[in-house]
């Protein structure tokens, strides 16, 4: 899919023909998501610590809003997980110009990001694990959406994939584009309603 400035998104990272094994056989797995959240900031790190010690966090609506600048108490959470031990790593498909700001904005926390993944296809999970030496079953992916986010992650065997409600929506804030708003809420109606696929 080509980049469609007017949509103002990178699809073309995306990784079509694994996201369509989302629709044909994987969605319908149980356990793609593990655990929700809010946000990022409900989220109760602590009670991971035994079982992993990597956080692989999507940026847009989960970090941040819609192509937005991360705000300062998104990097201030960020900073704290650091200080407590955890490694801490953001992934996602965007542009190539976003990712260089990104790339700005986390490097005083020396955080490992992979930008322009091809998302949801394993690779780029499994390297990103690689790059911090950590074992992708002691890892947690945290993202907004079940197709790409997380099931990628499931397909990478990251053990943990928590879905949380889009950035936008919950600090009310400019949101998606309606495409991609049209997707995640699809994705979520088929997973858990029409499927009542559970949160184990
Ligand atoms: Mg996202």
């Amino acid at each position: 899919m080509p980049y469609n400035p007017a949509l103002g998104y990178n699809y073309h990272t995306m990784h079509i023909p694994t996201y369509l094994g989302f629709w044909l056989k994987g969605f319908k797995q149980k356990g793609i998501v593990t655990d929700t959240a809010k946000s990022i900031f409900d989220i109760d790190f602590a009670s991971f610590k035994q079982q992993a010690d990597l956080l692989i966090f999507d940026v847009d609506d989960t970090l941040t809003a819609f192509k937005q600048e991360i705000p300062q108490d998104t990097l201030d959470l960020m900073a704290d997980l650091k200080s407590k031990g955890w490694q801490i790593a953001v992934y996602s498909n965007c542009s190539e110009q976003r990712s260089k700001q990104l790339a700005c904005t986390f490097s005083p926390l020396k955080i490992t990001s992979q930008m322009q993944s091809e998302k949801p296809k394993a690779e780029g999970y499994l390297q990103l694990a690689k790059e911090v030496n950590i074992d992708p079953f002691r890892a947690i992916m945290i993202g907004d959406k079940i197709g790409t986010d997380l099931y990628g992650a499931y397909l990478a065997g990251i053990k943990h994939r928590i879905l949380v409600e889009p950035y936008s929506r919950v600090h009310k804030e400019p949101g998606a584009d309606i495409f991609n708003k049209l997707v995640r809420y699809i994705e979520k109606v088929f997973y858990f309603v029409i499927l009542r696929n559970h949160v184990r």
